[in-house]
């Protein structure tokens, strides 16, 4: 995958494909359909080392994904400088139980905690991880500041927020760099964002484009049919897409070069 699109106007060049990480730290609270041990250290050590191979260098982690940013500390000794990592802050999971902090103290605390665990001095996106009243957050502009003021302070390389509405992923976008959505064939309600993103030329990531792992819902060939679908859209940047398993992630690579090489898309580089 040797191909990189570019977020909006931050200049981050990012794989089609990025991997998500919540499975390498939590296995409570969570909506995937079956339960799954967490990974040791040599499955994900592995695991990194595929995605690399191939071209991808998209991580996405938050606090409230278990211990996965601890993890990937440990394990990207060395190899900071070849990942793009997505932060987050504003979720909280303890005890089974997630909890919600929108405050300018929780987000430089949270901020402080996680380049720590991570083991860096930067996050290349920094996300707002919305419990779906996005509006009111975003509308609190001591968090845009708060944001803004990390992005200053050389903290963080861009900005945004992973949301769960329309109007909250357009506010994202109207304020910061980026917004996360979810996009798939059965879930297309936040599409208007990615169109506003295209015209505004801002970054776009995906999440839940295999609907968090239900891909028996999308038919005949479910794994092209929702890549595709999600990578077709012009504004897309990169579809996090969360796995443990190494054939899935192959086949989720092999299935995007694929789709890629079909795609008459300007906008790779
Ligand atoms: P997803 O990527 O749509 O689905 C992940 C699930 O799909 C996993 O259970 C995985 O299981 C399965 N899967 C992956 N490749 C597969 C394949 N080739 N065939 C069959 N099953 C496959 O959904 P998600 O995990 O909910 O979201 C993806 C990432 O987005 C997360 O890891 C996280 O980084 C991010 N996310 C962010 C937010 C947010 O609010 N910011 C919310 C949700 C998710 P296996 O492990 O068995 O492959």
């Amino acid at each position: 995958m040797d191909i990189k699109r570019t977020l909006g106007q931050t200049g981050i060049k990012v794989s089609p494909l990025g991997l998500g990480t919540v499975k390498f730290g939590r296995n409570q609270g969570v909506k995937y359909p079956q339960g799954f041990d967490i990974p040791d250290d040599n499955i994900l050590s592995d695991l990194l080392a595929v995605a690399k191979d191939a071209g991808i260098n998209v991580l996405d982690t938050a606090p409230a994904y278990g211990n996965s940013e601890e993890r990937l500390g440990t394990l990207l000794k060395g190899q900071r400088k070849d990942w793009v990592i997505i932060g987050k802050v504003g979720e909280e999971f303890e005890d089974g139980k997630s909890s919600f902090h929108f405050t300018r103290k929780h987000f430089e605390k949270s901020l402080e905690r996680s380049l720590k665990r991570l083991q860096t001095d930067y996050i290349d996106i920094l996300l707002i991880h919305s419990d779906g009243r996005d509006m009111d957050i975003l509308t609190d502009p001591e968090l845009i500041e708060t944001m803004i003021s990390f992005k200053e302070r050389g903290l963080v390389r861009a900005i945004g927020a992973s949301t769960k509405t329309v109007a909250g992923g357009i506010k994202a976008l109207e304020l910061m760099d980026i917004a996360m959505v979810a996009y798939n064939p059965l879930y297309q309600d936040e599409k208007k964002v990615l169109d506003y993103a295209l015209r505004e030329n801002k970054g776009i990531l995906l999440k839940k484009a295999l609907a968090s792992g239900h891909i028996d819902k999308f038919g005949d060939n479910p794994l092209h049919t929702a890549m595709k679908f999600a990578l077709s859209h012009e504004a897309t940047g990169s579809i996090i897409i969360g796995t443990i398993n190494k054939d899935h992630l192959l086949e989720n690579i092999a299935t995007a070069e694929k789709i890629i090489s079909n795609i008459n898309d300007l906008h790779y580089q």
